[in-house]
């Protein structure tokens, strides 16, 4: 069956409905079946799509988005990229704060599609002025006619996955869905997810994935903002050193933490054994679903779904190049 029958107007039309693959070989230790849902299949390659067009959506119809307007965000690279494809159909201009952590293959993509880059630095505070929250306000405080996405504490960041995510896998799983693995940045994936699954069947579980050097597992289980939890770690897009508001912690029902090594090593596994080509934090959800395996988390019954967030391409020259995992010491 073709899956886009008949003329897609625009790439816009395309973003959403992503597949629920079934893992295999990655997985046959495991009880229970598990299924990715792989976000690399919208066409900005990543589940940020699902977030941008609907903010800029909500901001158009509410008429704070005219045309000609400029387009500010601070993003680790995915939503950038959103933003930015946006912004070339929709007619905008996008200017993005980005952290120097970011892969170059995202910060190049990210120039690519026309938008301004300021890359500011990761391990600064984040009321700092050179932090990429900090640029980014200070741009669209200086920019007239500009719109700040501001995904870490915008509710319509977990709205968009409430109305897709969420509903699209309920749909495909047929209600059979026990347990949501997803990885935890600003929250909204998890969050909306999650939210929405759980009101289809209380019991479902939905389990966090966070980073070795990230606030948000201590959290979570202790409600206080803890900094000495805080260390420069080189996953992108997984766990904060603040607490968005996007992340609604009631519905996360634990979290578990992933390594650096342990999640770059799981992406090229899933590469190996499953040929998807993933991104850095489907390797993080991964591996947290094997540390909860671990811990009995699941059964021979249980009908997990893994969210895959991204795709391989834009890590090319980090944890797919083998110069950079000997250099880090993972191979
Ligand atoms: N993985 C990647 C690659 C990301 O860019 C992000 C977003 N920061 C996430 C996972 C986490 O998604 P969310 O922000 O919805 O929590």
């Amino acid at each position: 069956m073709i899956r886009n029958k008949g003329i897609t107007n625009s790439i816009l039309e395309l973003v959403g409905e992503t597949p629920l693959i079934k893992l295999h070989k990655i997985t046959k230790d495991l009880p229970g079946n598990y299924y990715a849902k792989f976000e690399a299949f919208n066409p900005g390659n990543s589940a940020k799509d699902r977030i941008a067009l609907h903010i800029i959506k909500d901001a158009e119809k509410k008429g704070i988005l005219k045309n000609g307007a400029t387009i500010v965000e601070t993003t680790s690279g995915n939503t950038g990229f959103s933003l930015a494809m946006i912004s070339i159909v929709r007619g905008y201009k996008c200017i993005l704060a980005v952290s120097d952590k970011s892969s170059i293959d995202k910060i190049n993509l990210l120039t690519t599609m026309g938008a301004e880059v300021h890359v500011c630095p990761a391990n600064v505070a984040p009321e700092d002025p050179r932090s990429y929250y900090e640029v980014a306000k200070t741009i669209h405080k200086k920019t007239k006619n500009s719109v700040y996405i501001n995904q870490y504490f915008n509710e319509l960041n977990i709205e968009a996955h409430y109305r897709t995510t969420g509903p699209e896998i309920w749909e495909q799983t047929e209600g059979k869905v026990t347990h949501l693995v997803a990885a935890s940045g600003t929250g909204g994936t998890i969050s909306g997810t999650g939210k929405y699954l759980k009101e289809q069947n209380s019991t479902i579980k939905v389990l966090g994935v966070d980073a070795f050097g990230s606030v948000l597992k201590k959290y979570h289980e202790t409600k206080e903002l803890d900094l000495n939890e805080v260390s420069p770690y080189k996953i992108e897009g997984l766990g904060k050193n603040l607490i968005p508001t996007a992340t609604d912690f009631d519905v996360i029902d634990i979290y578990e933490k992933v390594s650096d090594k342990d999640a770059a090593l799981e992406a090229r596994a899933i590469v190996k054994k499953e040929g998807m080509f993933p991104g850095y934090t489907s390797g993080a959800v991964m591996q947290a679903t094997k540390q909860y395996a671990a811990q009995n988390i699941f059964t021979k019954d249980s009908f997990v779904v893994l969210i895959f967030p991204d795709h391989g391409s834009r890590y090319l020259n980090k944890i797919y190049s083998d110069q950079w995992m000997q250099k880090n010491n993972f191979m």
